[in-house]
């Protein structure tokens, strides 16, 4: 059986993987990993025709007694169950498409299988939660999608108002059961500070407040599939077995990245790990020995939103599972400017024909200049993180047009929607949870 321990405990004390998805933050502040990570035969995946059959056959040896496989068969699929193609791009240039869920980034591989998850262990307790999120993008999205409709669990989302593009709030207004958005009049800092005080307060006590940030190990898990998916992709198109392939992954919060060492760790053939970062540079600084671990910095602005992280959570996890000395040599990292980003989307455009969101542009950038500096010849897959149709001003800046109309966009907007505007202080929201 798998257990999981808090990166801050000394003493490493166990705990279920139903209690660490519950918990999110282990009770002393740190983050849940693995005790031990289950290697896998190939055989196990590669033969897959979809996703959610990498995802059934790989979270069952994860999960074997936590969950029955007859029950975490459905959820798996329901989670799962968009495409995830590889697109190649020229011969050792793939990216990885992980954009065709319901809100068209990454996000929803993470968030649609937790909340799965979630509601499979709070109704077998007879428990219910709500999710306090505080979103400026992506992730809130994400979370109120994946959330929705699942009866043990209501999400409450806020967001600063008049400062998320037009259809970020889109997405983030759209009615969905179980949800309720506001819109606080304030900053994200606002918004955040919201939720936190929200967590510690006496009058809200008797309420199951939870969390659904990218620290959960819910969220995790399921973002190493599709590295595993990837992988066996490669081995069908190109008829040969590949030795060892290199994956570069756009990275905010390192989440992403997370999810990849994790595949490697199951005995996956990764040569490299590339972590593209937008002006955020700590990691990439961290990597090149010009910044100790831990040494952070405010976060920065970008065209890359998603990826504005200054302080990366998910950096004390990857540090306690692999130390410095594996991390440096194993992963090799570049910051990417707003110019920069802009003039990557150009040149994929001119090149290949293929419009690249500002996100999976820093990940195209980085690869090409690791390519430069090392030789490598190793076939590279670049993480694919957003649909470009999310980001029409970045693309017609980069290639002076818009990206073509999205479907699943066009439908969002046809969508009833809900939201209420509130202050930015913690009695505004405490009157409308209570
Ligand atoms: C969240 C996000 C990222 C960054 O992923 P992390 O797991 O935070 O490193 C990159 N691109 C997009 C589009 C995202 O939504």
């Amino acid at each position: 059986m798998i257990h999981y321990y808090s990166t801050r405990d000394p003493h490493k004390s166990l705990v279920r993987f139903e209690e660490a998805l519950l918990k999110g933050l282990a009770p002393d502040g740190g983050l849940y990993v693995p005790d031990r990570i289950p290697r896998l035969e190939p055989d196990l995946w590669q033969r897959a025709n979809a996703i959610a059959e990498v995802g059934v056959a790989v979270l069952w040896e994860w999960l074997k007694d936590e969950i029955p496989l007859a029950d975490l068969e459905p959820i798996v699929r329901d989670a799962l169950n968009f495409p995830c193609p590889l697109v190649k791009l020229s011969d050792d240039l793939y990216v990885l498409e992980l954009f065709h869920g319901p809100t068209l980034s990454f996000k929803d591989f993470g968030a649609r299988t937790m909340a799965r998850l979630m509601q499979y262990f709070l109704r077998k307790r007879g428990e219910r939660r709500i999710i306090l999120v505080a979103t400026s993008g992506d992730t809130g999205s994400a979370v109120a999608d994946g959330f929705a409709g699942q009866g043990n669990i209501e999400v409450v989302l806020l967001y600063p108002k008049g400062k998320v593009s037009d259809v970020q709030e889109r997405q983030l207004i759209t009615q969905r059961p179980g949800v309720r958005s506001f819109a606080v009049e304030g900053t994200f800092d606002d918004c955040q500070r919201m939720v936190k005080e929200a967590f510690v307060d006496p009058e809200l006590a008797h309420l199951p407040l939870s969390s659904a940030n990218s620290i959960n190990i819910g969220r995790l898990l399921p973002q190493a599939l599709y590295y595993l998916w990837a992988i066996g992709q490669l081995h069908a198109r190109e008829r040969k077995p590949v030795e060892e392939v290199n994956f570069c992954v756009p990275s905010g919060n390192l989440g992403n990245l997370m999810g990849g060492v994790l595949a490697a760790l199951m005995g996956q053939p990764v040569h490299r790990f590339i972590a593209a970062h937008n002006d955020n540079h700590f990691f990439p600084d961290f990597l090149q020995g010009k910044a100790e671990a831990y040494q952070f910095h405010p976060t920065i602005a970008t065209l890359s939103n998603a990826m504005d992280v200054g302080s990366p959570s998910n950096f004390e996890r990857l540090y306690t599972l692999l130390g410095a000395e594996k991390l440096r040599r194993w992963v090799w990292g570049t910051t990417v400017s707003n110019e920069a980003t802009l003039g990557r989307m150009k040149k994929t455009y001119e090149a290949y024909g293929y419009i690249a969101c500002p996100h999976t542009a820093v990940g195209l950038e980085a690869q090409a200049r690791y390519r430069q500096e090392t030789g490598d010849p190793t076939p590279l897959i670049s993480l694919a993180c957003a649909h470009p149709a999310k980001f029409p001003d970045a693309v017609s800046r980069a290639l002076g047009q818009e990206p073509l109309k999205e479907e699943a966009l066009e439908i969002l907007y046809s969508r009833p929607t809900q939201v209420e505007t509130i202050g930015a202080s913690l009695s505004a929201l405490k009157s409308h949870l209570l």
